[in-house]
């Protein structure tokens, strides 16, 4: 009887351990990538509406797996979260990021900010103002070139405690921008107590503007309200010439998406945005 306990428990194992193990094996690699050096920051330009010129870039992170190659930032990103790993990722994505947008800057590129996702832990680690404070400085870049990219999710747990760091951020001079907007739950009644300069469009609604009456009106409604709480308003998932005609007839500020570029390695981006 005892053998055939160990037999089941073994075939019931061996499903769930190729799985656990999978992951047990994805996350001490990720515990090594940053010493290892394997991330890299992607960048994505964002162009001014009216001008048509780039006026910034997103920065997104990729990680290259030294045997599975690149791993996408949906996977690792939640799991980073999870192991707690997102804090010293995040100081490296804010740290590179700084230090690549002044070398551009230096390199005589036309000045542009750069923005970076935060996660939620992130977001509420005690020091984290000191910390992109300390990032402008030693880099020596202006903080108006650094944009942080927020999302709803990081009210959840005190709206309070949420406005007082926002107050803190833009104290340094950081852009803070609203990401995901729609997507999450903050009320209406919050948005305007926060001390915010963007809000931007998730690409789940620019996806079908063209096409579906609500997504549409959505899109215009957000951007109206957008402009009249004084803030300006980006468009992500911008894929389509209709969906430009669009954004420009409702006066959406900024778009970014596939249409104008693909993220593209550092080098890349320069080449772009000297082209440009
Ligand atoms: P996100 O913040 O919503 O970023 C936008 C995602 O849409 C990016 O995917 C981008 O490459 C992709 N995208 C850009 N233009 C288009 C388009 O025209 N069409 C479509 N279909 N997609 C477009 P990516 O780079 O794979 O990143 C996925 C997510 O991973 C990001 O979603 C963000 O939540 C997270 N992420 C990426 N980099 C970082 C980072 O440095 N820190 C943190 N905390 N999260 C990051
Ligand atoms: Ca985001
Ligand atoms: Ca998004």
């Amino acid at each position: 009887a005892k053998e055939e306990h160990g037999n089941a428990f073994q075939f019931y194992s061996r499903e769930m351990s190729e799985h656990a193990l999978e992951r047990a094996e994805l996350e001490s690699a990720l515990r090594r990538a940053l010493e290892r050096k394997e991330f890299e920051l992607f960048y994505q330009p964002k162009v001014d509406t009216r001008s048509g010129r780039i006026i910034g870039a997103e920065a997104l992170i990729r990680w290259h797996h030294p045997e599975r190659g690149m791993v996408s930032p949906t996977r690792f990103i939640p799991m980073a979260e999870e192991i707690g790993l997102i804090v010293p990722i995040g100081e490296w994505v804010i740290n590179t990021a700084c230090a690549q947008n002044k070398a551009w800057q230096d390199a005589g590129l036309p000045p542009i900010s750069v923005s970076v996702n935060l996660s939620a832990r992130q977001f509420n680690q005690d020091d984290l103002v000191d910390s992109i404070a300390s990032a402008l400085e030693s880099w020596g870049l202006d903080a108006k070139h650094l944009q942080l990219k927020l999302t709803e999710s990081m009210v959840m747990n005190s709206a309070e405690l949420f406005i007082t760091k926002l107050q803190e951020l833009e104290d340094l001079g950081v852009q803070l921008s609203l990401d995901d907007f729609g997507t999450g739950y903050s009320s209406l009644s919050y948005l305007k107590r926060f001390p915010l300069h963007q809000l931007k469009i998730d690409q789940s609604f620019v996806r079908d503007i063209v096409t579906d009456a609500d997504d549409a009106a959505i899109t215009s409604t957000v951007t109206s309200l957008g402009h009249s709480l004084n803030l300006k308003v980006i468009a992500e998932g911008v894929e389509t010439e209709e969906q430009v005609a669009f954004l420009r007839e409702h006066q959406c500020d900024e778009m970014q998406g596939y249409f104008f570029s693909k993220p593209l390695p550092a080098r890349d981006f320069a080449s772009l945005l000297r082209k440009h």
